[in-house]
Order: structure tokens, then sequence, then C-alpha cells
């Protein structure tokens, strides 16, 4: 029996994955199949719909592939924990839902390589506008009528007020939006929560799509291999990608495809290439597997965003602590089950904001997300009782990594080295932002809650006592991405135009890994822009005109938007 044929089949029903699969099967011409290694994102798994249970998918073996990096050369050889969805919607199932489009300039600096002039922000704000619903509202900047519907603050709590006003006692505006015009300063953020859930890209795009005839999703379905119908001699022609190997449910299978998108994020991406003989051909021959293009750049340039939790005791009784004791969580649970609020329908990172950290710097280097309560991510608390923190870290940090396989076999994990506090810049920025989070949380505003920092503690004062904290205590943001970055030059993976791997005809990737750089904020919503620009160019309809609206530059344009 021949192997089924797609049009297109997308591997991982991610966050790109999810957005691509609706975009493309809008045309019932063209059949599109998508493969998705993790399982289903069924409503009767709680964990990953209740907004404020973000905790409990991390280090699951059912919802994360739970990778680590190899031990950090800068950070005393630590092994960094890396949680990455598995489980349709991907990394937007399992993640903090917190939604920052990054600085305008962080596009424009991305225009400024050869062949990525349209990565300007003029060209990539219409695209943010199509995919959200701001339900704060929408207007030049925002987007009314998209499917991502963004929940904004309400950062009520009153350790909220005391951090805006803290942070202006420290010489920081407030901003009216992050997304907006103006990113600099502090605000209430937005979130993805519709209606008291999470909503991931695949419910946003995915769920209210499924009927289509033209539209298979097969979950539990593990892409092992891009097969390539030829070995690309150095005159011949392109090897051309037309299909892929998966294991469903144990057993192996094959699939045939007019085209492949490669949506496995910033990881499983350039693994996959590399699996299939696409990056560094000596690395590859070292591993026995054969090369069908040499890409030296598949894996590498990888990138994060590194952040520690300063957390302060609280003597007010006001932090949501004892929301989260244990014999209460039966009536969140049941409170957010039966009307979908309370405690459990939210994220609780309702705001924070952006600061420039030195003034060598054009726009915002350092985020602060601020949490009114003290807890680790993966939901440890340092104390009982009530507490607050803000988790902050370099957000342009010029460290770069690599991701590598170590084996031909599919099932090994990959060697992931991010380099963290390796450059010079990226310890004098990481000094800079404890000093600034510390200012803040020290102004007259939180005198009324202030009960001592837990930690680091006073202990840690010098900038060597802070750089050796961070070493010992940061954490990823999880944001990695870049392994297959956009661009014309010998490093670069995938064409800014077409999203096609060069030297690779049928083969395309639209996930993290194509960004150049990353931004100064969480990537979830550039992802999701790139995988709305991706799915133009792919169906080769005419690109959104750019959009004329002057986004706020420091020392540049007023604070506040123009008007009229
Ligand atoms: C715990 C956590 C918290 C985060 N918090 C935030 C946040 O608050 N805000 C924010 O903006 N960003 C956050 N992020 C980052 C953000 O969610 C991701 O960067 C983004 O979702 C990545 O999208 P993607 O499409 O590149 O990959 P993903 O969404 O991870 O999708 C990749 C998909 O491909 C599947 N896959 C991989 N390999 C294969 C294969 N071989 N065969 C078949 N399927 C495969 C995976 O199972 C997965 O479903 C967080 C991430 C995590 C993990």
């Amino acid at each position: 029996m021949s192997d089924p044929h797609y049009d297109i089949v997308i591997v991982g029903g991610g966050s790109a994955g999810s957005a691509l699969a609706n975009r493309l099967s809008a045309d019932p011409d063209r059949s599109v199949l998508v493969l998705e290694a993790g399982r289903s994102d069924s409503r009767a798994a709680p964990f990953i719909h209740m907004p404020a249970a973000l905790p409990f998918p991390i280090g699951s073996r059912f919802y994360d592939w739970r990778y680590e990096s190899d031990p950090e050369p800068h950070m005393g050889g630590r092994q960094v924990y890396h949680a990455r969805g598995k489980v349709l919607g991907g990394s937007s199932s399992i993640n903090g839902m917190i939604f920052q489009r990054g600085n305008p300039m962080d596009y424009d600096r991305w225009a400024q390589a050869p062949g990525m002039a349209h990565w300007d922000y003029a060209h990539c704000l219409p695209y943010f506008k199509r995919m959200e619903t701001c339900t704060a509202g929408a207007d030049a900047w925002r987007g009314g009528d998209g499917p991502l519907s963004l929940k904004r603050g309400p950062a009520t709590n009153p350790l909220f007020q005391a951090l805006f006003t803290a942070a202006r006692q420290a010489g920081y505006d407030r901003t009216d939006d992050v997304n907006g015009y103006r990113q600099e300063g502090f605000a209430p953020f937005d979130g993805n929560v519709h209606r008291g859930r999470r909503q991931s890209a695949a419910r946003a795009y995915l769920h209210p799509v499924r009927g289509r005839a033209n539209l298979t999703v097969k979950t539990r379905a593990s892409v092992t291999r891009v097969l390539t119908d030829r070995g690309g001699g150095a005159a011949g022609p392109a090897p051309r990608a037309v299909g892929v190997e998966y294991v469903h449910r144990g057993r192996g299978r094959r699939v045939r495809a007019g085209e492949v998108l490669l949506c496995g994020g910033a990881i499983n991406t350039p693994q996959l290439l590399q699996l299939s003989g696409i990056g560094d051909a000596g690395h590859l021959r070292g591993l026995g597997i054969d090369p069908v293009a040499h890409l030296p750049g598949v894996g590498r340039n990888l990138q994060d965003h590194l952040e520690v939790y300063i957390q302060y005791a609280c003597k007010q009784p006001v932090s949501i602590a004892p929301w989260l004791a244990w014999w209460r969580r039966p009536w969140i649970g049941l409170e957010w089950l039966l009307l979908r609020r309370g405690v459990g329908a939210t994220n609780h990172f309702e705001g924070g904001g952006f600061v420039r950290s030195n003034e060598e710097v054009a726009y915002p280097n350092l985020m602060f997300h601020f949490l009114p309560i003290a807890i680790r991510y993966d939901g440890t608390s340092p104390a009982t009782g009530h507490g607050y923190q803000v988790h902050v870290g370099p957000m342009n940090s010029d460290a770069r990594g690599e991701v590598r396989i170590v084996s031909p076999d599919p099932r090994a994990k990959p060697s992931l080295r991010f380099n963290y506090l390796s450059t010079e810049r990226d310890r004098r920025e990481w000094v800079e932002a404890v000093r600034v989070a510390r200012d803040i949380l020290t102004q007259p505003a939180f005198a009324a809650f202030d009960a001592g920092e837990l930690s680091p503690g006073p202990s840690v004062e010098t900038d060597e006592e802070i750089l050796d904290w961070v070493a010992r205590d940061a954490e990823t943001a999880l944001h990695p991405s870049c392994t297959a970055r956009m661009g014309t030059d010998e490093e670069a993976v995938v064409d800014p135009s077409t999203f096609g791997v060069h030297g690779v005809d049928g083969l395309r990737v639209v996930d993290a890994s194509v960004m150049p750089d990353i931004t100064n904020a969480n990537i979830y919503a550039p992802v999701m822009m790139i995988a709305e620009r991706a799915a133009d160019a792919i169906r080769g309809v005419t690109p959104l005109p750019p959009s004329d609206a002057p986004v706020y530059r420091h020392g540049q344009h007023g604070d506040a938007p123009p008007t009229g």
C-alpha cells in the first residue's frame, strides 16, 4: 500500500503549528496534516486549562519534554531545567500566559540585516493586530477581532499599586500599554486568558477549525526524519523534502507531502533538521548521518532569557499566599470549575514593567514581572506567610549557545548549551538588573509592606556576590529561540521571505527557531506574529501593508501617543 499524501505536513501542533493549521486549511483545496508528538489538550485535564495551575504541567512527563542544559560553564557547571510543551498547543498549553510583543526597535534591528528590510516593526504591526482581540480596547496599535483574546491585568492587589507607585518614585514612568504606543514603563500586563481559561494557540486557532474536511490532526505522532528525494550534489538540483517518517503509538509510519513545515520549536526543530542530514556536514558525518545540505547555522545562535526572583516578606496580609494553602485548593478548583472565576482564573502575572538599566541602551533591556506572592516557577516557596517578588533579568543578552544532536537516535535528547553569563555585557547588565529591582522594591511606596528581603537577602551586596548568586539561583524564563534563524548570510538557515530552508526545496521552518535575535520580552506573541506572516507567504497572498502608526523611542518622541 502506498504512503498517504498531503499537500502540507506540519510537524508540531504547538503555538506556530496551530496558527498555520488554521490559516492554511482555510483553503479547502489544500490538504493539511498536523503531526503532534504530545497528547491531546483534553478539557478533562484541568491543569493545562486553569490559569493559576501553571506550575503543575512543568516537569510532568505527560506535558513536558523535560530538557536540561549541559553543565553551564559560567554557572559553576549547573544544569538548567528547560520545560517545553509536549501536547497540542505546545508550549502555549503550559506557559505563563504573559503576552508581550517585544519592543518595536527589536524588529527594526532585525530589519537591518541583509534581506530582512521587511521585518521592521511597521511590517510586523499589522500581523500583531490581525492575531489579537485586545479586550482592553482596539486602536492604531491593538487589534480588535483576532483569534487570540487578551485579558488585561487587572492588577488590583494593593501590592501592584505599590509597585507602580514605587517605580515612579524610583524615576521610571507609567505607561498605558506595554504592547501599544509605548513599551517603556510600568503597567498592567495582557494575558492569554479567555473567560477564566488559558487560551492556548490550539484553543484559539486549531479547535475552532477541527471539523474542516481537509484538516487532519494526529497526536502522539513523533516525527523522526524528514524524507528528501536526493542528496544534492554540488552542481545538481537542490534536494527536496517529500515527506516525513514518524512513530505513532509505537509503530513507524511514513507520509508523503507536497511540502513539510517544521514547527517543533527552537530545540526540536534544529534536532530534527540535524537528524535529517541538514546541518553542519562535519558534525553529521561524525555521527554517521549522510549530509543532505551543509547548513552550519542549524542549532547555533541559541538565545534565551535567564531570570532571578527577588523576593520580599510582606508585613500586611495582602498577598495571595493564603489562597494557595493546600486545604484551600479544592475550593479554588471548584469555584474555577463551576464559575471560571476566582484565584484559579488568573496567571497572577498581572503587571510589571520595562526599564533601560543604563543610558547606553536605546530601549529597555530589563523586564520586570511582579507577583503578589513569593514563590518559584515550579511552585516551591521560600517561606510560609505573605510575600511578593519580581522576576528580572537582562533581555538582550549577547550570550549565544547551541543545540546539537549527540546521536543519530531520534529518542536521544540533544545537547543544549546556552553559555549564560558568558559575556562581559551580560554580567554587567545582571548587576544592574538586581540593583534596579532593589531600588524599586525599597521605595517609600513599599514601606507599609516591606518585611525584609528573603532572596537573595542582605548578604548579597557586591557585584561579585550578585553574580555568584545569579549563577547559583537563576532559572530560565523558558524562551529558547533563534536556532534556525532567518537571513541571507552563511550561518542563516531560513529565507526571510519564504521561510524555506536554504538549499532544500519543499521544507520550511516556522517557529521560535527562525527569530534572528531574541526580543526584549516573552516570546510567544512574536512567534504567533511570525506564524501569521508565514501563513500569508505560504498561501502566496499579498502581505498586509505596513503600518504608519508612530511608536515611542526614548529621546525622540513624546511620552504619550500623538492625538488628532
Ligand atoms: C513553562 C513555560 C512558560 C512560558 N511562559 C511564557 C509566557 O508567559 N509568555 C510568553 O510569551 N512565552 C512563554 N513561554 C515561551 C513560549 O510559550 C514559547 O516560546 C512558544 O510557545 C514557542 O512556540 P513554538 O511554536 O516555537 O513551539 P511550541 O509551542 O513549543 O510547539 C512545538 C510543538 O512541536 C511538537 N513537536 C516537537 N518535536 C516534534 C516532533 N519531532 N514530532 C512531532 N511533534 C513535535 C511539540 O510537542 C510541541 O507541541 C513559556 C514557555 C514555557 C515552556
